[in-house]
């Protein structure tokens, strides 16, 4: 099973990304994940990548599609993945789509999670408080969505042409908009 799961930023890919990976027994890989993991552990790539993180933009794609082939790579993908994040740019599409020609299989669905832009924007602040994640304030917040709805949301329309997309409305409950994910995927999830 090879997954997508896309969405605006605070509409839950990363929660909703570990139970639908779950369920499918593939590694959830989100490259903002490790893109933190890196950031926090200082090394270069982390380095690199934190100074566009930090005001929202996007990491430039020649390192990010390096990281998600690596990642890709690794044994535990090869009987799949659900990427959370990854692609965000035309040039990422048509790299990923490539990294899965390789491998000889082909991308099963991708699971859009669409949300009020508004009430994103009061869930991040909400998780500011929380998490303390240094891109959670709220002018960088702003210039995610900014990004998403410039560079991110027009590649759905691509993936609409190939009839991969399952639009799935992420307000709500978590379990609520799990179920409805598990739904538009046609899966009976696990109790
Ligand atoms: P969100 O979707 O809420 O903005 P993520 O945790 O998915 O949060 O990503 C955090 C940051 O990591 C992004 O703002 C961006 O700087 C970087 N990033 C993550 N994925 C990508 C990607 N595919 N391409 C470029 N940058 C990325």
């Amino acid at each position: 099973m090879r997954l997508l799961l896309m969405g605006p930023p605070g509409a839950g890919k990363g929660t909703q990304a570990k139970f639908v990976a779950e369920h499918f027994g593939v590694p959830a890989i989100s490259t903002g994940d490790i893109f933190r993991a890196n950031v926090s552990e200082g090394t270069p790539l982390g380095i690199q990548a934190k100074a566009y993180m930090d005001k929202g933009e996007y990491v430039p794609d020649e390192v990010t599609n390096l990281m998600v082939r690596n990642r890709i790579d690794e044994p535990d993908a090869a009987p799949g993945f659900l990427l959370d994040g990854y692609p965000r740019t035309l040039a990422q599409v048509e790299e990923l789509d490539g990294m899965i020609k390789h491998t000889g299989h082909q991308l099963d669905a991708v699971v859009v999670i669409t949300a009020d832009p508004e009430e994103l924007v009061a869930r991040l602040l909400q998780r500011a408080q929380v998490e303390g994640r240094a891109d959670d304030t709220e002018d960088v917040i702003r210039r995610r969505q900014e990004l998403y709805a410039a560079e991110t949301e027009p590649l759905i329309a691509v993936y609409k042409e190939r009839g991969l997309v399952h639009e799935v409305d992420g307000m709500g409950e978590v379990e609520d908009v799990t179920k409805r994910i598990f739904d538009a995927l046609d899966v009976v999830p696990q109790s």
